[in-house]
């Protein structure tokens, strides 16, 4: 069982606004795959602070950036330029399709922003068009506006009233997608898997025909790449697995490595923000930008992506046989971002038993259980993970 968290902090905590359910636990520790509680219990961690430790808990690059960075510069203000935000930029830049970025603080600001500039670009090049496509299911971030593009039925009577201008269609449905462009549309936004929907991929013809969608009617199309981005999905980025050219990107989660930083990149074609039109207080700080670069030095190591290849392998042949052996549905998802299909109901019991043995999953629905490691796992945690998976299902059984 896991140590209750102590009675000053049980007190203490309520002055927490309670945002989400959390179990009583606080973990006060990280190295590598495992996070330490109070009581100094170990938990193999498999959430990785849903999906943002690239590197794990505490990598030793993380921690030099910070300390080197820290001793350098912290924040000149967004009104100067600094070296780590530039080189950050010109290396997004170089591995993509993309020639220029405006880094935020989370992924919803980098949406936030991913809208705006297609509505500039409308007022500009498409005689005010505004309505950006999103699809049902997906999930682009917690502001208003992007609550507003994010089709999880949850969020509709959220908030009222919403941003208008989001055309909401079925996913992986083109025809639909097609008859819901008119003369206002400037974009579609998409995310390549959709993550918190429960790990559920575009299917590569849909992907295509979005792109000739977005050319034939005068089109951006926007990719967040908030969760897929930083090899999640095994290469740098997901949209580099479709034969596409996206005009804006954004990235979040995984950027940072566990801090707060992310990025809207756009080609040059759609780069078209005015002196005023977007900006922030953090943007671009060093400190921040430092750790991002050090998070891509490390992924854009030769070795570094094959491995992400091999161990999603291994791991999508262990949930394979455990799936074929106690009855369990679907394996779903792309390098380390998979998801294992469960009976009706079970995953977040499963959840909570599997972190009373030690071991942190997520359950993104009620029949879906979703696997984001750090990217340097190997086979000893994930032989880990599955063991207690099978411990659970046989005692269940
Ligand atoms: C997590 C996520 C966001 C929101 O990012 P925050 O940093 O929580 O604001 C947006 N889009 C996708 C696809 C995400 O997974």
């Amino acid at each position: 069982m896991s140590t209750p968290i102590d009675p000053t902090l049980a007190i203490q905590k309520e002055h927490l606004m309670p945002i989400t359910p959390r179990p009583d636990i606080c973990f006060t520790k990280g190295k590598g795959h495992y996070l330490y509680d109070q009581s100094g219990k170990a938990y193999l961690d498999l959430m990785q602070g849903w999906a943002v430790n690239t590197l794990g808990h505490s990598p030793d690059v993380i921690q030099k950036a910070l300390l080197d960075q820290s001793a350098q510069l912290i924040n000149p203000s967004p009104a100067f330029f600094n070296k780590p935000m530039i080189n950050l930029a010109a290396t997004l830049c170089a591995h993509s399709v993309f020639d220029q970025v405006f880094f935020a603080n989370s992924g919803a600001e980098a949406n936030e922003g991913a809208i705006k500039l297609a509505r500039k670009w409308g007022q500009k090049h498409k005689s005010g068009a505004f309505k950006i496509i999103t699809f049902a299911q997906s999930f682009h971030g917690r502001t208003l506006a992007t609550m507003s593009a994010t089709g999880k039925d949850a969020f509709a009577p959220l908030f009222e009233p919403k941003v208008s201008g989001f055309t909401k269609v079925p996913f992986n449905q083109l025809a639909a997608t097609e008859q819901a462009i008119d003369e206002q549309t400037v974009a579609i936004m998409l995310e390549l898997i959709q993550g918190e929907a429960g790990v559920i991929s575009a299917d590569s013809e849909f992907v295509l025909g979005l792109a000739a969608l977005c050319k034939q009617h005068n089109l951006l199309l926007i990719i967040d790449e908030v969760q897929t981005g930083i090899a999640r999905t095994g290469s740098l980025f997901a949209y580099q697995q479709f034969d596409i050219q996206p005009d804006i990107m954004t990235l979040g989660k995984g950027l940072g490595g566990g801090v707060p930083i992310s990025a809207l990149l756009a080609t040059k074609q759609a780069s078209c923000f005015d002196y005023g039109d977007q900006g922030g207080t953090f943007n671009g700080n060093p400190l921040m930008c430092a750790v991002a670069n050090a998070v891509l030095s490390t992924v854009l190591e030769p070795d570094f992506m094959p491995k992400v290849a091999l161990m999603s392998q291994y791991f999508q042949q262990q949930l394979t046989a455990l799936s074929k052996k106690f009855n369990l549905g679907e394996i779903r998802g792309k390098g380390l971002l998979l998801a294992l299909e469960t009976p009706q109901h079970c995953a977040p019991d499963l959840v909570t038993q599997a972190r009373e043995q030690g071991v942190l999953l997520n359950a993104p629905r009620e029949h879906t259980l979703r696997f984001m490691p750090a990217l340097n796992i190997t086979q000893t945690e994930i032989d880990r993970c599955i063991d207690c998976l099978s411990g659970l299902l046989n005692s269940a059984a």
